[in-house]
C-alpha cells in the first residue's frame, strides 16, 4: 500500500490503471473501508448504513495531501497536481484558475449532493492541492478561490441542513485548516448550533492551548463551537514530539476534553469563564471512551445538568461491534445519534486514506478480541435458536 501510494509509479504500479491491480484492491481493502468509486455507488452505500440503523453517514471526497515529517515530502494530490499547475502556468488567468481547487470543489459539491438532512459533509482541505497546501503550510489563509468554493459548500450544506466535519490532516498543514474553519464557523453556527466543525486531535500536546483559544473566540463572538474529538491519526508520520508519550496519555486528553464538553467545564470555561455554546462530535473507535461519554450524556439529561448535543462517528468498514453497542443503547428520544463515516473516490484517490486504515489496524488488533468474542457470541445465539425445539429466540 505505501508504495502503490508514492507519486510517479508507473503504469504497472498505477492502480486506476492497472485492471488486474485495481480489481484485487477494490475486492479486498477498498470495498471493506470505502463507499464507492462513484455517485450511484456511493449513494447505494449510504441507504444499506441508513437501513441498518445510522442515524446518518459522514461522507468524504477522498483527494487528499499528506505530508511525511520524516522524509519531508508530500503524497497524493500535491506531488502530481503541481505539476499540472506548472504545466498550465503559460495559460490565460481565466483558464489557470487553479483546476485543483476547481476539481475539490466539484467533487465535493457531489458529495454533498449524496447527502440529506442529518448527514454530515467530512472534508479534507489539502485535497485542494498544492496552491492551498502551500497557504496551510505558512499558517495562512488559502487563495480566495479557496475560500468562495468553502462558502458555497457552506451555504449549500446549511440550507440541506447537513453538517460539515472539516477534518484534521498532518501536522504541517493544521494551523491553516484549523484558521479557515474557525472563520467559517464564525459566519455558519449562529444559531445557537454548529453548521461547521473543526477537529482536534487529542494525542497533540498542544490541543487543550488549541481549544481554549477556539473557545474564548466562541464566547466573546457568540458562536457554536463544532468540536469534533479524534485521537489522531498521523502518527506515523507527524512529528513525534508533538505527540503525548505514551498511549495513556493520548486516552486521557481525549476522555478529559470529551467529559469537559459534555459537563460544560474545560479549563477556566465553565469555571471562572462562561462556557460557550458547543456542539460535540466524537470520532472513536475506544468503546470505553465512547460508552462512558454516552452515560455522562444521558445521566445529565435525566437529572437535569447541563450539558452539550453529541454525536458518536465510526468509521466504515472498522469497528462494527463499537458501532453496534451504541445502537443498542439508543432511547425514545434517538439518543446516542450513531454514525458511520465513508470515503468515496477511484481506487487510486483513495489510497492515502486505505494506507492510514491499514497503520490504524495495528491498534484495532488490540480490539479484535472484543469483536471476535461479539461474534462467537453471535454464533453461538443463533446456532441455538435454529436448534431450538422450544422455539423461543428463532431469529437470525
Ligand atoms: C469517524 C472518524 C473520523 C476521524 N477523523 C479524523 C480526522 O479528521 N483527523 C485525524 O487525525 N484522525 C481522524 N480519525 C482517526 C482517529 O484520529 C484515530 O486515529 C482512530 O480513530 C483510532 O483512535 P480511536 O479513538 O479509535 O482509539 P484507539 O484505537 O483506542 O486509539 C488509537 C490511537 O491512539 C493514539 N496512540 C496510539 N499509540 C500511541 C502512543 N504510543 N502515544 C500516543 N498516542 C498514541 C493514536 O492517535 C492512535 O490512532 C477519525 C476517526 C473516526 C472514527
Amino acid at each position: 500500500m505505501s508504495i502503490l501510494s508514492k507519486p510517479n509509479r508507473g503504469r504497472l504500479l498505477d492502480v486506476d490503471r492497472n485492471p488486474i491491480l485495481h480489481g484485487i484492491l477494490k475486492k479486498t481493502f477498498y470495498e471493506q473501508f470505502c463507499a464507492g468509486e462513484n455517485k450511484a455507488e456511493s449513494i447505494r452505500t449510504i441507504k444499506e448504513l441508513k437501513e441498518m440503523g445510522f442515524r446518518g453517514v459522514m461522507m468524504t471526497f477522498a483527494k487528499e495531501t499528506v505530508f511525511d515529517h520524516s522524509t519531508g515530502s508530500q503524497q497524493g494530490l500535491g506531488v502530481a497536481a503541481l505539476e499540472g499547475e506548472k504545466a498550465g502556468e503559460h495559460l490565460p488567468l481565466s483558464v489557470t484558475q487553479c483546476a485543483n481547487i476547481e476539481a475539490w470543489r466539484q467533487g465535493t459539491l457531489e458529495t454533498v449532493d449524496q447527502l440529506s438532512e442529518g448527514d454530515c459533509l467530512a472534508t479534507k482541505l489539502t485535497g485542494a492541492g498544492p496552491k492551498v497546501t502551500q497557504a496551510f503550510t505558512a499558517g495562512d489563509l488559502p487563495p480566495q478561490q479557496m475560500i468562495d468554493a468553502l462558502h458555497e459548500i457552506s451555504r449549500k450544506c446549511k440550507e440541506r441542513k447537513v453538517r460539515i466535519l472539516v477534518d484534521a490532516e498532518s501536522h504541517h498543514f493544521l494551523s491553516g485548516i484549523l484558521r479557515v474553519t474557525l472563520d467559517l464557523m464564525r459566519e455558519y453556527n449562529r444559531d445557537g448550533y454548529a453548521v461547521v466543525y473543526n477537529t482536534y486531535q487529542a494525542y497533540l500536546k498542544e490541543t487543550p492551548a488549541t481549544l481554549a483559544r477556539h473557545l474564548a473566540a466562541a464566547q466573546q463572538e457568540g458562536f457554536t463551537l463544532g468540536l469534533k474529538l479524534v485521537r489522531g491519526a498521523y502518527i506515523a508520520s507527524d512529528e513525534r514530539a508533538l505527540i503525548h508519550d505514551t498511549k495513556q496519555y493520548t486516552d486521557n486528553a481525549y476522555d478529559t476534553i470529551a467529559q469537559g464538553a459534555l459537563k460544560q467545564e474545560i479549563g477556566d470555561f465553565g469555571t471562572k469563564t462562561p462556557f460557550p455554546s458547543v456542539n460535540l462530535f466524537l470520532a472513536s473507535h475506544n468503546k470505553a471512551s465512547l460508552i462512558a461519554a454516552h452515560q455522562l450524556h444521558k445521566q445529565r439529561l435525566d437529572t437535569g445538568l447541563p450539558t452539550v448535543p453529541v454525536g458518536f462517528g465510526q468509521l466504515h468498514g472498522m469497528s462494527d461491534e463499537v458501532s453496534f453497542s451504541l445502537l443498542a443503547l439508543k432511547d425514545s428520544n434517538g439518543d446516542p445519534e450513531v454514525y458511520k463515516c465513508s470515503t468515496w473516490g477511484t481506487v487510486g484517490e483513495c489510497l492515502a486514506y486505505l494506507l492510514r486504515r491499514a497503520t490504524e489496524n495495528r491498534d484495532a488488533v488490540l480490539r479484535t478480541a472484543d469483536e471476535y468474542d461479539a461474534l462467537k457470541m453471535e454464533f453461538k445465539r443463533r446456532f441455538k435458536a435454529a436448534f431450538s425445539l422450544s422455539g423461543e429466540d428463532r431469529s437470525i
